[in-house]
C-alpha cells in the first residue's frame, strides 16, 4: 500500500502532484486555506506568537510543509506585516517536492521580499530555531494496512488480477500484538488496521529539531485522536470519492491520521486539539466581525459560510485536528481546552 501511494503521488514524471492541478475548486479537492483568508491569517499570529515567547530569535526558520498553492504562506505572512520584526528576523523555507507546485508558490509568493529557499527533504532545515506549519501534509505520506484474517493481522499488499487491474491482496507477514490497539482481539476477520511509519518518522525529525534547536509546529490534518480500527484509504478526484485502483495517479491518495501513534514517538510536549477549538481560540469569529464590518451581505454571507466550513461540527471542525508539538517552556495559544475524543 505504501509503494503504491509513494508512486502514484510522487513519481517524478506520472506523480499525482506532479501532473495534475490538485487544489482548489478547478482542482480535486479544497483545503483550508483555499476556503478563506482567515485559516492561513490566525496561524500567522501564533507563529509570531510562537516567535515573542522563543524572545524573538534573528534568525529563525519558518518552514511549510506541503505548501500547496502558498495561499496559507500568503496569509500568514499578511498577518506577519504587523511585526515587521518577525518578518526582518525570518529565514523563509518551503519544502515540497513537486516541480509543479514550487511553481504554483512562487507565482503566488512573488510579492515576498525575503528570499524563499525550497527544499525537497524535512532533515536538512538549518540549525537554528524553527517554526513550522504543515496543512493536510501528512495524510499524503504513505501508510499501512493490515487486515485481520483468520486470526491474525496480516499486512495488505496490492497485486494485479487476471484483467490486469489493481486488486487488494493479504500478506504473508503480520504484525505483533504489542503493536496493535486494545480491542484486537475483539475485532472480527476483515477488519482492518492502520500505521505509517512513514509519518511517525516525519514527526519524530520535527520533534527532534524543535529539541536542539527551540521552536514549534503546527500540524493540522484530518483524523483521530485515539488509535483505533478501520479502513480510512480515500482517493478524491473531482471533488468526489473515486476508487484509489482505477485513478492511479490521477486522483489524490490520503488516509486519516493516528494523532495518538504521532503523539506516542515525541519526547517532548505535543498537544491536539479540534481545528473548531484552535480556530475559534485563535479569533476565527473576532477576524471574521473585523472583515465583515464595512463589507457588503455577500461579503458578509461569505464569511458566514467559510467559518461554518472551517469550524462547523458537522463540516471540517471535529474532523480537522491540529497538533501541536515545541520546545520547553512555551505556551502555545489555541490549545486552551482539552480535547478527548
Ligand atoms: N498545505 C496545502 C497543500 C496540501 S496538498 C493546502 O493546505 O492547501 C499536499 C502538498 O504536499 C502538496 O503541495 C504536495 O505537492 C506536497 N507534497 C506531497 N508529498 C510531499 C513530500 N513527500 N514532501 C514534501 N511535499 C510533499
Amino acid at each position: 500500500m505504501a509503494d503504491y501511494m509513494h508512486l502514484c503521488l510522487a513519481d517524478p514524471q506520472y506523480g499525482y502532484y506532479q501532473t495534475k492541478n490538485a487544489i482548489g475548486t478547478s482542482g480535486d479537492f479544497i483545503t483550508a486555506p483555499e476556503i478563506s483568508q482567515m485559516f492561513g491569517e490566525l496561524i500567522g499570529v501564533w507563529c509570531i506568537d510562537m516567535w515573542n515567547q522563543l524572545g524573538k530569535p534573528a534568525p529563525f526558520t519558518l518552514a511549510e510543509l506541503g505548501p500547496g498553492k502558498g495561499t496559507l504562506m500568503q496569509d500568514l505572512l499578511r498577518s506577519a506585516n504587523l511585526a515587521p520584526d518577525f518578518l526582518n528576523a525570518m529565514n523563509l523555507v518551503l519544502v515540497e517536492t513537486s516541480t509543479a507546485m514550487r511553481k504554483t508558490q512562487a507565482a503566488t509568493l512573488a510579492k515576498v521580499t525575503k528570499p524563499i529557499h525550497w527544499q525537497s527533504e524535512i532533515n536538512t532545515l538549518p540549525a537554528q530555531p524553527t517554526i513550522i506549519v504543515a496543512n493536510e501534509f501528512l495524510d499524503v505520506i504513505p501508510f499501512r494496512q493490515y487486515v485481520k484474517t483468520e486470526k491474525k493481522w496480516h499486512e495488505r499488499g496490492i497485486a494485479v488480477d487476471g484483467q490486469q487491474n489493481f486488486v487488494n491482496a493479504t500478506l504473508a507477514n503480520s504484525i505483533g500484538p504489542e503493536m496493535l490497539p486494545e480491542g484486537s482481539d475483539d475485532e472480527p476477520d476483515g477488519s482492518i488496521f492502520e500505521i505509517s511509519p512513514a509519518r511517525e518518522a516525519i514527526v519524530e525529525m520535527l520533534d527532534n529539531h524543535i529539541a536542539t534547536n527551540q521552536g514549534a509546529a503546527l500540524l493540522i490534518d484530518y483524523g483521530h485522536t485515539k488509535s483505533g480500527f478501520g479502513d480510512t484509504f480515500q482517493a478524491m478526484q473531482d471533488h468526489r470519492y473515486v476508487d484509489p485502483f482505477t485513478t492511479a495517479g490521477r486522483a489524490d491518495l490520503t488516509s486519516h491520521i493516528d494523532f495518538e501513534a504521532l503523539g506516542k514517538v515525541t519526547s517532548q510536549t505535543s498537544m491536539v486539539t479540534t481545528q473548531s477549538e484552535f480556530l475559534i481560540a485563535m479569533g476565527l469569529l473576532e477576524r471574521a466581525g473585523q472583515l465583515g464590518a464595512d463589507a457588503g451581505p455577500i461579503t458578509r454571507d461569505t464569511l458566514q459560510h467559510a467559518v461554518d466550513r472551517l469550524a462547523g461540527a458537522d463540516q471540517m471542525g471535529s474532523l480537522f485536528k491540529v497538533m501541536c508539538l515545541h520546545s520547553n517552556g512555551l505556551n502555545p495559544p489555541g490549545f486552551g481546552v482539552n480535547f478527548d475524543e
